[in-house]
């Protein structure tokens, strides 16, 4: 039995000076993603730091210049904001593909992106050899079962892939992360704010000790309100993603040009991963035609490195991209 403290915390600079002087401390918002890293043994807090009274950041609001979403907001409260769902869409959607009805109305938003990966070999109880787990002791996806692992970025420490399905919608439309330390204030791009494995697997994002996500912001963009997320499983609810695609379209509606866009997967790598030679080729392509839409991918997804039994992963990632470029352009038009 896990014994530890319970604090409530009222402050982010409590928070954080709490963080710095006990490295121990474990976070608790919504606690869904917590009570699993408990029950696997993947945390052993000393002191849980009660951080939902923090003031402030369980607020949405959406303002010319874009969206600011506080980490403690609810994934159920982002996703039936009724200015979220006009103007961002592809958030909404994404969130409404995660987990159950029941695990989104507690688990906040700084909490999800926080998630760490459901590679089995990691949330086994079985003391497997696993990098992200126990750095050192060596990675046993790599001679094991890899279908749900990455095709792009992975290293030989780790292969694994991020579950967050909001994340991919936040990085395609180039949102930030805001991170409190006791030093002050920093702001990193979601696409930044995940790290690739290389030879630090156990580290799975930028964030640095005795720091915590206050807000994530969206800024207004004219891709954003034609946006959508779709999502691949080997079941239809509760169910991780094999691949996603947030697709975040601006289109000239008499001539039916892509203007803009941006494109991010899921399901696929150490974190979003996001298409850029795709997003500069699509500019000009006409949104209907298929083949020129997949014509455009080709350069980035010659970055794939499939493994033994994820190779689908490419041809399934491709055809989602073009279904959700014109899922998204057919939004208002
Ligand atoms: Fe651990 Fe990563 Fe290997 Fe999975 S893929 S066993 S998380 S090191």
């Amino acid at each position: 039995m896990e014994v530890f403290s319970y604090e409530r915390v009222s402050g982010c600079d409590d928070a954080v000076r709490l963080m710095r002087e006990d490295p121990a401390s474990v976070l608790l918002a919504g606690g869904t993603e917590l009570a699993n890293w408990l029950k696997d043994g993947i945390v052993h807090p000393v002191r849980l730091l009660d951080i939902n009274s923090l003031p402030g950041l369980d607020l949405i609001e959406t303002k010319p210049d874009g969206l600011r979403i506080g980490a403690l907001v609810r994934l159920a409260d982002l996703a039936a904001d009724p200015k979220v769902r006009s103007g961002y869409p592809v958030i909404p959607e994404a969130l409404s593909r995660s987990a159950s009805q029941q695990l989104r109305n507690t688990a906040s938003m700084g909490g999800n992106l926080l998630q760490r990966t459901r590679c089995p070999y990691f949330r086994s109880q079985a003391d497997l050899p696993c990098n992200k787990r126990r750095a050192g002791s060596g990675c046993a996806a790599l001679a094991g079962a890899d279908r749900g692992q990455a095709i792009f970025g992975w290293s030989d420490g780790c292969i694994a892939t991020h579950p967050s399905d909001v994340a991919v919608a936040l990085a395609a439309l180039d949102a930030e992360v805001t991170l409190r330390s006791p030093a002050g204030t920093r702001n990193v791009p979601v696409t930044a704010f995940y790290r690739l494995p290389g030879d630090e697997p156990h580290r799975d994002t930028a964030i640095e000790p005795a720091e915590l996500i206050t807000t994530i912001t969206v800024p207004a963009s004219s891709v954003a309100r034609r946006s959508w997320y779709l999502k691949v499983r080997e079941r239809r609810s509760y169910e991780f993603a094999l691949v996603s695609v947030a697709a975040a379209v601006d289109v000239d509606d008499r001539s039916g040009t892509i203007r803009d866009v941006r494109l991010a997967l899921g399901g696929v790598a150490h974190g979003p991963w996001r298409l850029p030679a795709a997003e500069d080729a699509l500019r000009g392509r006409p949104v209907a035609d298929r083949s020129r839409v997949l014509d455009a991918l080709e350069k980035d997804f010659a970055q794939a490195r499939p493994r033994r039994e994820n190779g689908f992963k490419i041809e399934l990632a491709k055809r989602a991209v073009v279904r959700t470029i014109q899922l998204a352009a057919e939004i208002g038009s």
